[in-house]
Parts: C-alpha cells; sequence; structure tokens
C-alpha cells in the first residue's frame, strides 16, 4: 500500500512524491502529468486513470482548508488501480477455491465481482482525477503562511488577517470557487475578473481537452450533494437528479435543496457552474465531512471518507453512460 492515512499532515510534496510512486507501480493504468502551475510555483498534478476511451473528470482540493478529499481520491486511485490490477489473479484463484471451498467463499466471491466491475470501469473509462487543484492554499492551510515563497504573494496573505487553518482561498488570496466564468459569477471587487487564477485556467484547460461526460467535485463540509442548477433547463435538472438520488443512497449523504444552490450573498462561479453551462453534462458538487466538524479537520476523516465516497466513482461512471444526448 502506497497511500497511508497515518500522517499527521500529508504535505503537497508528500502528496506529489506518492502520486508519482503510484503512477509507476501501475504504469500500465496510470499516468501522471500536470496541467499547470499554482502562483507559487507548485506542480498541479493530474492523474489519468483506465484505459477506456470516454472520459470523466473527478476534482479535490479546490478550498485550502478542505484538507480530507485529496489524499483520500489518491487511496481511491490506489484502490481501483490495484483491483484492476490484480483481477485475473483473483478470478484464477477464486476458480480453484470453488473447487476447495472455505466458509470465507461468499464474501471472496463478492469482492471478485468487486474487481470485476471496476476492470470493465476501467476498460470503458479513463479516470481524470485532480486531487489538489489548490496546492499553495491547502499548504498554507496545514502549515501557516511562511510556506508561501514569492514575498509579495505571502504579504498578501497575511494582510488579509485570517487564521491560516481556515484558509479556503489560493496563494492570491481568491477564491477558485468563484473564479469560473458562468452566469451566476458576479464581479465582487473592481478588477475581479472570471478566469483570472492559474488554478482555474488549468481546470477550464482540462474540460476543454476531454470530452468527458461527467464531473465531480468533492469538497467538505456537510456529507451533502449539490446537483441543482439554476442556470440550467428543467429537463437537465430532472437527469442529474436522478444521478443525484442514486449517489446519495451510496453516501447516505443529503440532496441540498434546490433554493440553496447558492448562497443569495454569494457570488457564482463554482467549477460544477462553469462545466454545466459549457457543455450540458452532469456536474455535482460532493461535500464530504460532518457540517460541525472543526478546521483544521481531524485526520480521522480520512478513512470515514474514503469508505463513503469509494464506491460514488465508480456509481457515477455507470449512470452518466446511460445519459441521453
Ligand atoms: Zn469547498
Amino acid at each position: 500500500m502506497i497511500i497511508g492515512f497515518d500522517d499527521p499532515i500529508y504535505s503537497y510534496d508528500k502528496l506529489i512524491e506518492d502520486a508519482q510512486a503510484l503512477s509507476k507501480q501501475y504504469r500500465k493504468i496510470l499516468e501522471y502529468v500536470t496541467i499547470g502551475k499554482s502562483h507559487d510555483n507548485r506542480d498541479i498534478a493530474l492523474l489519468k486513470l483506465g484505459k477506456g476511451k470516454k472520459h470523466m473528470i473527478c476534482c479535490g482540493g479546490v478550498h485550502g482548508r478542505e484538507t480530507i478529499n485529496p489524499v483520500v481520491l489518491l487511496r481511491i486511485i490506489e484502490f481501483y488501480a490495484q483491483s484492476y490490477t490484480c483481477y485475473r489473479q483473483q478470478k484464477s484463484s477464486l476458480m480453484s477455491k470453488l473447487y476447495n471451498p472455505t466458509k470465507n467463499l461468499i464474501s471472496e466471491y463478492e469482492r471478485m465481482l468487486y474487481a470485476a466491475c471496476i476492470h470493465e470501469l476501467l476498460q470503458t473509462y479513463t479516470i481524470l482525477f485532480v486531487p489538489l487543484l489548490n496546492p499553495d492554499g491547502y499548504m498554507i492551510s496545514l502549515e501557516g503562511f511562511d510556506c508561501i515563497r514569492n514575498e509579495e504573494l505571502r504579504a498578501k496573505c497575511k494582510s488579509m488577517r485570517l487564521p491560516h487553518h481556515e484558509w479556503k482561498f489560493n496563494a492570491r488570496g481568491m477564491d477558485i470557487n468563484r473564479n469560473f466564468p458562468s452566469r451566476l459569477w458576479r464581479q465582487k471587487f473592481e478588477g475581479d475578473y472570471p478566469a483570472s487564477e492559474n488554478e482555474t485556467k488549468a481546470l477550464i484547460s482540462l474540460f476543454k481537452e476531454y470530452k468527458s461526460l461527467g464531473f465531480l467535485d468533492f469538497h467538505s463540509r456537510g456529507k451533502q450533494i449539490y446537483y441543482y442548477r439554476s442556470q440550467m433547463p428543467e429537463s437537465y435538472n430532472k437527469r442529474v437528479l436522478h444521478i443525484a438520488k442514486r449517489l446519495k443512497k451510496v453516501t447516505n449523504y443529503q440532496l441540498v435543496a434546490p433554493q440553496e444552490e447558492i448562497d443569495p450573498s454569494d457570488s457564482g462561479g463554482n467549477t460544477v457552474h462553469y462545466y454545466s453551462e459549457y457543455f450540458g453534462k452532469p456536474a455535482l458538487t460532493i461535500e464530504t465531512v460532518d457540517e460541525e466538524a472543526a478546521f483544521p479537520l481531524d485526520i480521522s476523516y480520512r478513512a470515514i471518507t474514503y469508505e463513503e465516497i469509494m464506491p460514488v466513482i465508480f456509481e457515477f461512471g455507470a449512470l452518466i453512460i446511460q445519459w441521453l444526448y
């Protein structure tokens, strides 16, 4: 196992090291590339998992302080890659066990079936994972403002006078999830314009490069799912509701009511607004971790969140293939 959940601080450097180690170990099915640089010159990593011609995109770490999802997404990648690779061996070992049954046969059979499904999923799709879109914000929230190497940016961040573990923004003090061009985007100060940030541009380029069938953006907190898009036609929302209900069942998370899509005092411009409006395909925000959890988020949420969202990506892949165009 490459990805562990025990490090008290899972740093950006460790994440990159682990992502590269995973792509080495599973090179037949997993590729590591970078899709851009943050403002403080950190790589934005993309992991391409699978052999399929269809694509879906999963993103994490848009907000700095939401430190659980990046490592969880890496662990999911490892589990999927491992299941895919072991599938053939598991199959033959199960066949031999069928002739020499043990009392664990049913659970082993179930595990094999699951591996077969993952094998099928990764033959159909190449899943594009961006586990940490905002590496600067992530490091600020974990270690404080001194991790920002660019003096000007560091001074700007410090001048905002916020506790570092509450930091949502990038190294320019911008909320990336209010920076995507969309109908609900609003200017928040003079000089504010959509897609001004490196991280935003990197994700938009990825969206445009691949004709993907769907997009999931993992945030924290609330254990809930945002699916409704007021700027999209009713037919779109009806179909996405069907997907959201299935994901609710898998995760036990709650669906967010349509009227709560964005706070009335807030600006739109979320990743999911951009994706749904430009491509007309399903884009959901999944909020992991309990609503009342305090920042910095307790690392015990890693294992819990892994169990909750590991099947989501699989389920989503199966659902969006049925989307009618
Ligand atoms: Zn968030």
